[in-house]
């Protein structure tokens, strides 16, 4: 073992790495961040962008179920299953089937609006401290649909989310219009969403953060970790590819590629990657003001810095599977059913791993055999959005050692 000894380990410098690293920092911890590739490579780079607090029904749910056959019958849809990865997926997917039973999904809606409801606030707090309040824009999100039937389905989604304390307002298309002008007249009305926010440029948000940590004395150590060993000595010992090192506490924050390096430490996790797809258009970003999902094609248009990005759909494919850029071209074509006319010159695409438990909530817990080891990640959909708030739950586990609430336990399954 190296002679280097570090105080807190964070595995993983994603956007919930990079985020707890900041809160224990701005708490006094010393903070090391451990990531095999520079910050900011993994999902968290190409997401929508989108703070959804407005999201609160897991994606395990009945509509979901009865929809797959036929969403599988469409390659390009929004959902696809490798039938090569199939027989790995079976156990995560009966979960999943499980998971969306109605009282199941009614105690998972509890636990997503927890992280939730705080998650503005808590990056509000986070952003100032670190001088980065322009990043995040709060100007609500729109979700727009095309037929009558889609209206009385959104009509009823505003009912049930509205009873969950959801702030949304059901608008015309008119109104749809006067708050986005280039979306097209076919458009008959949206659900507004005024509480929630975009960010301006999710990889840049890792990327200030982690330097953020880094001028305050945070180190990052850029190495592939093979394997974490308690010592008993109160230390854990951390082999990475080029160096090994021991440290006091360890937080795993590892995104999709946590499942391995936790199994040694007793936890056969069902962790799987819904692997999404998004293309950014560098030349368009001012044609929207802020996200826009399309209800009917499921993806979601958010306007960046760096242009418009057309992101979403969900492939269960596994980690290792070459990605399929059809699946990026193809929300090229959505948007032009949604949108006006606009420039497509020099679009880039991009694959990310979502880090997903068939439950859709995250792990956010110590662990149960080691309690120097905590654990932040499976954050399906929503971890952009959920960062700030799992960083100030890991730092009262840290703290108080007290409990998270049970629905994120690591022994849940
Ligand atoms: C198309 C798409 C759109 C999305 N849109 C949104 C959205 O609008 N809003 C929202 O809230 N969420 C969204 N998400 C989800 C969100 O991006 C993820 O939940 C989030 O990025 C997960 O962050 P993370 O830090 O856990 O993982 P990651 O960002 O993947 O980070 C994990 C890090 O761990 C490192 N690592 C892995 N193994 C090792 C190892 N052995 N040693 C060292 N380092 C290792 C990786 O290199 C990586 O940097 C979207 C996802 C996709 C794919």
């Amino acid at each position: 073992v190296s002679k280097h000894s570090i105080d807190i380990a964070i595995v993983g410098a994603g956007i919930i790495g990079v985020c707890i690293a900041e809160k224990l920092q701005s708490e006094g911890y010393q903070v090391t961040l451990i990531d095999s590739e520079p910050p900011g490579s993994g999902c968290s780079s190409g997401n929508a962008g989108h703070f959804a607090t407005d999201i609160i029904l897991p994606l395990a749910n009945v509509k979901t179920l009865l929809s797959v056959p036929k969403l599988l019958l469409d390659p390009l849809g929004p959902l696809t299953i490798s039938w090569r990865y199939l027989p790995k997926l079976i156990p995560w997917l009966g979960r999943f089937a499980w998971a969306a039973m109605p009282h199941q999904a009614a105690h998972t809606i509890e636990a997503i609006k927890q992280l939730n409801r705080p998650a503005i606030k808590d990056y509000q707090t986070l952003l100032a401290r670190t001088n980065l309040q322009h990043m995040m824009v709060q100007q609500g999100a729109l979700s727009v649909f095309q037929s009558e039937r889609a209206k009385r389905s959104n009509q009823q989604h505003l009912a049930l989310v509205r009873d969950h304390g959801v702030n949304v307002d059901l608008l015309t298309q008119q109104q749809v219009q006067e708050l986005e002008p280039n979306l097209k007249s076919s458009l008959i009305g949206g659900l507004y969403y005024p509480d929630t926010a975009h960010c301006l440029d999710p990889h840049h948000l890792v990327l200030n953060l982690a330097h953020h940590v880094f001028e305050q004395g945070g180190q990052l150590i850029q190495d592939k970790v093979k394997a974490m060993t308690p010592t008993g000595q109160d230390t854990i010992k951390i082999v990475c590819e080029g160096q090994t090192f021991s440290a006091k506490q360890v937080i795993v924050a590892a995104g999709a590629w946590s499942k391995d390096l936790v199994e040694p430490l007793g936890y056969k996790l069902p962790l799987e990657t819904e692997r999404g797809y998004h293309l950014m258009l560098p030349n368009a970003a001012q044609h929207l003001t802020r996200p826009v999902t399309s209800f009917e094609r499921s993806f979601v248009m958010t306007p960046m810095q760096q242009g418009l990005r057309l992101a979403g759909t969900v492939e269960l494919a596994g980690l290792d599977a070459a990605p399929n850029y059809q699946r990026a071209a193809v929300l090229h074509q959505h948007a032009k059913e949604v949108i006006k006319p606009f420039d497509d010159s020099d679009a880039s695409h991009w694959m990310g791993h979502r880090p997903s438990f068939p439950d859709s909530l995250p792990v956010i817990d110590r662990c149960k055999y080691h309690s120097n080891i905590l654990y932040a990640f499976g954050h399906q959909h929503l971890g952009l959005t959920q960062a700030a708030t799992t960083a100030n739950l890991i730092a009262n586990l840290l703290q108080n050692s007290r409990q998270t609430n049970s629905a994120y336990a690591v022994d849940r399954f």
